[in-house]
């Protein structure tokens, strides 16, 4: 990777805390490579700088770095044990004071969620470190002074989200179960299978096999398991013996979302829209969500989607949130990486207000059951996991861990010596263009870094030229079609205006010799009423006489006449390519090749969709009259076809 200078820093730790407030923490892991010779062909787009913050490759100037900052940072080197113990066992407690709490991973599929929610038995992730931990949190309170007082007993629940539908993964019979809201406020599904567990291997007993139930309709549905949100509900209540029998229920929801890929962009022809279409509306609804909370809307739109209906207690509810955005290094995730950092970014600013649920039992309790730890297991992965586990928790001293730095980081005075020298000589290649440059005694990185921009730019002058060429073909054919015009002056045909409409307004001396091109913005005439209904829009040529030093001399050009709605359609329909088109949709607009829609991409990721087509002026390189060409050629297009 090579970054160099650092440009934008957002710093997102800057909201006061209040007591009993509290943010969502918001963690990134950065997983390690897949395969190394993507790390040997590409350096990573994103890099840990310290333990909290990071930088991602600015993807308009591939020179600059975005920087950003969360409660945590684990790098590529980073344990399951590590990010387990620096940012989920600290909001365990809480659900023994009768708080709740919520973990949840997010960002696109293959950057790290499942593994570092589930993992694998031998690096077993947050599920089942969290559960052990919470059997062990009883059991130690169950051996306090206050057991004699107290009821403690843990349930799960274990459901998945699939296209807006609710299935019991412990109970696969119970389809599309509601999610009600009770007088407390209390979000809870009724007919959710709550099976009471009294130690981890009971746990495991429930759990795997709900998985399974996971990974099998994963296989039919061709990976549906990454389009769906996997939600863990770990209940622990603590009820006590005597008068007035007060209650404190705890909740603990551990949460695989969906991958926040944008399936359009990558162009995944293999998703159905329906599938995709139900992801991106629950995940687009969990970021409204978040910008309703951020700026302290009345209204937050928790109901418009399940997931953020079960969240509720979640963000901005009442509950110790903590999020974990997996992303990956290598530069084709790079716009989802971006995208997720961004989520992440805004989740930050979410304020959350623990409060203690209190009930008080009035009906007589049920015998005291006190919490057994049975370590027994029953099958291989289990005990592995269990092994591992266990030896873990054991040697836990804080001492023993020392954070490991990203080796990126340790080069760090390297790359600020880079990073001059790559302005330095990026400066010197515009000015000599691209010739003479002393390419061969640079590093080999910097070298790669200078060529891909030479390529780029060789890449958009061939695109240029080639667009010019058409455009002198269009003129051409355009005078031809003028000279026609000038025996039969009225309108032209129709087929006329195909060839011709990409040309826009030519002006055209009286000699018939062209003078020059001009762009003007479309002009909607509203002389068509006689035409409304054949919906063709049409050219008229204008006459107009003009003075110049040599005399007077004929203008001619024409206006483009059409139907209101029909100019309005073809905006629209341009619009919606620019907010929502994959990258192989923007190419199909004129004017814009691989760069522009790269740019409208990355712009529209970080800032959302435009109003309007001229909002395109807030991407550098979208001049005025870029979009007035730009338009006029598009809308053109669209009514033509
Ligand atoms: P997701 O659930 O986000 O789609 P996965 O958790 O399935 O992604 O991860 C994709 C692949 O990357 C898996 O093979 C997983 O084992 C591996 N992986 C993810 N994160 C790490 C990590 N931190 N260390 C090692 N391997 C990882
Ligand atoms: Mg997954």
């Amino acid at each position: 990777m090579d970054m160099a200078k650092r440009v934008s820093i957002m710093d997102l730790q800057k909201q006061p805390k209040k007591a009993s407030m509290a943010n969502v923490r918001v963690v990134v892991r950065l997983r390690p490579y897949m395969h190394k010779e993507d790390q040997k062909k590409q350096g990573p787009c994103v890099r840990g700088l310290d333990s909290q913050s990071l930088e991602i490759i600015n993807w308009r100037n591939q020179l600059e770095t975005m920087q950003y900052q969360f409660d945590a940072f684990y790098g590529e080197d980073s344990t399951q044990k590590e990010v387990y113990t620096g940012s989920i066992q600290p909001i365990l407690t809480h659900l023994l004071n009768g708080q709740n709490a919520s973990v949840f991973a997010y960002g696109p599929t293959g950057a790290g969620k499942t593994h570092t929610m589930l993992g694998s038995p031998e690096q077993p992730g947050v599920i089942p470190r969290a559960v052990l931990a919470l059997f062990r949190m009883t059991q130690a309170e169950s051996s306090s002074r206050n057991y004699e007082q107290c009821d403690i007993s843990i349930s799960m629940s274990y459901l998945e989200i699939y296209q807006e539908k609710v299935l019991d993964l412990l109970e696969p019979k119970n389809q599309d179960l509601p999610i009600r809201e009770d007088k407390e406020k209390n979000i809870f599904i009724p007919n959710l299978t709550q099976k009471t567990i009294s130690s981890f291997a009971d746990f495991e007993r429930h759990f795997i096999p709900a998985n399974q139930n996971r990974t099998v309709a994963c296989t039919k549905l061709n990976d549906r398991s990454s389009r769906s949100h996997a939600v863990l509900l770990v209940k622990v209540q603590k009820t006590e013996q005597f008068s007035p029998f007060r209650q404190l229920t705890g909740k603990l929801y551990l949460i695989d979302l969906a991958g926040s890929e944008d399936n359009r962009r990558t162009g995944n022809q293999g998703i159905r829209l329906k599938e995709s279409g139900a992801i991106n509306s629950s995940l687009f609804v969990l970021s409204k969500v978040v910008d309703a909370l951020n700026q302290g809307l009345p209204r937050i739109p928790y109901r418009d989607s399940k997931l953020t209906r079960l969240l509720q207690d979640s963000l901005g509810g009442s509950a110790h949130s903590i999020m974990i955005t997996n992303i990956a290094p290598e530069h084709r995730y790079y716009f989802d990486t971006l995208t997720a950092l961004n989520f992440a970014a805004r989740s930050k600013q979410v304020i959350n207000r623990p409060f203690t649920r209190e009930t008080i039992q009035t009906a007589a309790l049920a015998p005291l059951k006190r919490p057994r730890e049975e370590m027994e297991t029953s099958s291989g992965t289990i005990a592995l996991t269990m092994k591992k586990l266990k030896t873990e928790l054991e040697d836990e001293s804080p001492e023993a861990k020392e954070t490991p730095l990203s080796p990126l980081l340790k080069q760090e005075y390297q790359d600020h010596v880079i990073a001059d020298r790559l302005v330095q000589l990026n400066k010197m290649f515009l000015k000599k263009n691209s010739k003479g440059i002393p390419l061969l005694s640079t590093p080999k990185r910097e070298r790669q870094a200078l060529l891909k921009v030479l390529e780029e730019n060789q890449q958009e002058i061939q695109e240029l030229k080639k667009r010019q060429k058409e455009l002198e073909e269009k003129t051409l054919a355009a005078e031809a079609l003028l000279q026609k015009s000038r025996n039969q002056p009225e309108l032209l045909a129709a087929s006329d205006i195909e060839n011709t409409f990409k040309v826009g307004r030519q002006v055209v001396s009286s000699s018939g010799q062209r003078k020059q091109a001009i762009v003007f913005p479309l002009q909607v005439c509203n002389r068509m009423e006689n035409n409304q209904e054949e919906g063709i829009p049409l050219l008229k040529i204008n006459r107009q006489k003009k003075d110049t030093v040599e005399g007077s001399e004929e203008e001619l050009g024409w206006d483009i006449n059409m139907r209101v709605d029909l100019l309005e359609k073809g905006r629209q329909k341009i619009l919606g390519v620019l907010n929502s088109g994959s990258l192989k949709e923007l190419k199909c607009l004129h004017m814009i090749g691989d760069k522009k829609a790269k740019l409208i991409i990355g712009w529209r990721e970080v800032n959302g969709p435009c109003a309007k087509v001229e909002d395109l002026q807030k991407i550098g390189g979208f001049s005025e009259k870029f979009i007035a060409s730009f338009l006029k050629a598009n809308i053109l297009t669209n009514i033509a076809s």
